[in-house]
């Protein structure tokens, strides 16, 4: 039997190289400063970058890069070799401690909200040693952090950290009052699911909407869609399956342990989820996964369309974000437990998380928020635009028994006064599963489901992390001034979790998310419903969310204000490029075949005259009219886009143009998209000149 297991992270300088490569006090001496969450000095840096160096160069290696993850939500990297010319007249292999942890980098070229004017363009990479450095088409690649040379953060990986070290600081607190001395770390766990569709090279080459925009700005309706479910876990088709098997190998070379695969709900649809592990591993992790999924389709003559909704009336593409709290001794935070203690630290826990969500609504749909994903929510399958959160039956009953006094947490042994003393245990099992909605609780972790399939989960995950660790900060203080005073420490938790129920009750919601009827009773509610991401990026510069985002370190002030730039200046140039776009894909392919078709039609009109066969009732005569209205409609639908694409050049601020962009331009391509999409259904498939719906997504 061939092992399936021995390739496993062959292509990763992971522990196990580094143990096997390192001296013994060098390797212990790393582990220290990465455990410590210290930097690493020059002398122990010069040693890992020889071993590095020697064991990449043996797998095939020419050349190294600082590998980071620039505001563009994509990587990039700038290769080095490893050889530089001696004074002989030579060449030598070099790659000293300094290249290996710090690097130099242009930043101009890069997003930068504006940084760039009040700070030096150049900028620098600085390895994160936590994150392995790995090896991709003979590269030795080093995740790295980005910074200006101010310090400020151009990246999603340096505020990432910055969320961990902040939650780490604050789970420690509670802990320790918990009276735990031995855990050192805690760090958020996450595992990403990743959705995407694959299609066929030869057909997504011929529309350039796909090829400009990732998506499909109008085609009429196939004549089945994905009503019949007959995608969703059905028998893999063998290209496909040799897709996902090369994927597979590629992804188990560097560390990624791809788990599970399987077709989506949506034809042409796949879905593949890794294991879970440290929330900046993860990060690291998906972003190679997309790259290493689109590689991939491109040598079987497939695409891979990451985005969020590249097709009307089927379901877009998400990434659900697993995410659960985990120390360094292997304990599972949201994990109920099975001793009263667990339980009542795990009631803290998840109370903080729900004070969280509610409290930063706004911020959790920001770090969903693009042109892409506006696309998606709240349509076919994915949850609308409004942040609720769902704990299961069982979970709510306890919390609103704890809440009415019935169950109540006995002051002295922190028991819950329960018959069996301890919570049950949880049902796991998909039984249980509310599939509709934001925030699910799924037994020992939360699903993040809104996230888009194209981005980074680096600001989800910043977000969750840095809303969480402030809940657990007040907590903290709290239970350290009760317990000043002389109260228990169950005494304490247990009116931390009733006020917390009390006061947040309303994003609680374990019914149907995705009915109309809960956009009503969420309204009632008061919680946010921000369906465009032009209404939800100016709140992430409310003096609310600076507060939190100072207080805890993540963003300075400046930092935030350069990602709102940057964060609307993406969603307006997306918009652009689709409406000019979809205007110019309509006018010069599909309203000339409508033309041409028309003039097919007339002529044979004018010869069934000639031949004294036509009457009113002759359907030439009909389609022509039908055609020729039709076309002309569409005609105009392109010139009242062109105007307001026009106007929106005239906006004077980002945010004007945004909303713009929202009132304006949005519509008007639906509006375009309609008229396009009735002519199209009219005309036969020989006078199409691009892949219709019905080809992209029954071919394969
Ligand atoms: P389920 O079947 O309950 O959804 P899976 O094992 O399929 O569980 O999990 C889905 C995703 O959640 C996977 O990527 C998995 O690694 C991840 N996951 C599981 N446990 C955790 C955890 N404790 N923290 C973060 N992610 C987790
Ligand atoms: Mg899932």
């Amino acid at each position: 039997m061939p092992d399936l297991t021995s390739n496993f992270g062959s292509m990763v300088f992971g522990d196990r190289a580094m143990r096997e490569r390192l001296p013994e006090d060098a390797y212990a001496s790393l582990h220290r400063t990465i455990a410590d969450g210290r930097s690493l000095n020059i002398t122990l840096a010069n040693t890992i970058a020889d071993a590095m160096k020697v064991w990449a160069i043996e797998l095939g290696a020419t050349h190294y890069t600082h590998w980071f993850q620039p505001m563009t939500g994509i990587t990039a990297e700038k290769h080095e070799s490893f050889i530089t010319p001696d004074d002989k007249g030579g060449a030598m292999v070099s790659f000293s401690g300094s290249a290996l942890i710090r690097g130099e980098s242009d930043a101009s070229s890069f997003p930068s909200g504006g940084l760039r004017a009040t700070f030096e363009a150049r900028g620098y990479t600085a390895w994160d040693p936590t994150s392995y450095a790995f090896i991709k088409d003979n590269t030795l690649c080093i995740p790295t952090a980005f910074c200006s040379y101010g310090g400020e953060a151009l990246d999603k990986k340096t505020p990432l950290m910055r969320s961990m070290e902040t939650l780490n600081k604050q789970a420690l607190r509670i802990l320790r009052l918990f009276g735990d001395d031995t855990v050192k770390r805690v760090h958020a766990t996450v595992g990403a699911e990743q959705e995407y569709f694959l299609i066929d090279k030869t057909l997504f080459d011929r529309r350039s909407d796909l090829i400009l925009t990732g998506r499909t700005l109008f085609g009429a309706r196939p004549p089945k869609g994905q009503e019949l479910d007959d995608h969703y876990y059905g028998a893999i088709k063998p290209r496909v399956k040799a897709f996902m098997s090369e994927v597979n190998e590629q992804l188990w070379k560097l560390g990624i342990s791809s788990k599970t695969e399987h077709n989506e709900a949506a034809p042409s649809q796949y879905e593949l989820a890794p294991v879970f592990t440290t929330v900046n591993i993860a990060a690291d992790q998906n972003q190679l996964t997309m790259e290493i999924l689109k590689k991939t389709a491109l040598r079987l003559n497939f695409v891979c369309v990451l985005h969020e909704k590249p097709f009307e009336g089927v379901n877009g593409s998400g990434k659900h974000v697993n995410w659960s709290l985990m120390t360094d001794s292997g304990q599972n935070l949201l994990n109920p437990g099975d001793t009263p203690c667990e339980n009542i630290q795990f009631l803290l826990f998840l109370s903080a998380i729900i004070r969280a969500v509610d409290d930063y609504q706004d911020l959790l749909r920001i770090s969903v928020a693009g042109a892409g994903n506006d696309c998606r929510l709240g349509r076919s399958e994915a949850p609308p635009a409004i942040i609720s959160m769902f704990l299961g039956d069982e979970l709510t009953g306890i919390l609103n028994a704890l809440e009415s006094g019935n169950v109540p947490l006995h002051a002295e042994t922190g028991r819950l006064e329960t018959r069996v003393h301890v919570l049950p245990k949880l049902p796991r099992d998909s039984t249980d599963r509310n599939r509709t909605s934001p925030f699910a609780f799924t037994g020992n972790k939360f699903e993040f489901r809104m996230p888009g399939s194209s981005v980074s989960i680096a600001e989800p995950n910043i977000m969750i992390n840095t809303i969480v660790a402030e809940s657990l900060s007040v907590f903290a203080d709290r239970m350290e001034a009760d317990l000043a005073r002389g109260e228990t420490l169950s005494g304490s938790v247990s009116a931390i979790v009733i006020a917390t129920i009390r006061e947040h009750r309303r994003i609680l919601f374990n019914g149907n998310n995705y009915s109309a009827d809960w956009v009503r009773e969420a309204e009632n509610r008061g919680l946010l419903n921000l369906p465009s991401a032009a209404d939800a990026i100016p709140c992430l510069i409310s003096e609310k969310n600076i507060g939190l985002f100072t207080r805890h370190r993540v963003f300075s002030e400046a930092e935030l204000r350069s990602r709102y730039e940057i964060l609307l200046d993406d969603y307006c140039k997306k918009l652009n490029i689709e409406a000019l776009t979809i205007a110019h894909m309509i006018k010069k392919e599909l309203l000339p075949a409508g033309v041409m078709y028309l003039r097919e039609v007339s002529e044979t009109a004018v010869n069934l005259k000639e031949l004294g066969l036509l009457n009113g009732e002759s359907v030439e005569l009909i389609t022509a009219a039908k055609l020729s209205r039709l076309c002309r409609e569409t005609e105009l639908k392109i010139d009242a886009l062109r105007l307001q694409i026009e106007l929106s050049h005239a906006q004077t601020s980002t945010l004007g143009t945004a909303q713009f962009v929202k009132d304006k331009i949005i519509p008007a391509m639906s509006e375009l998209r309609r008229a396009a999409d009735t002519l199209e259904a009219e005309l036969p498939d020989r006078c199409i000149p691009y892949p219709t719906y019905e080809q992209l997504l029954f071919s394969e």
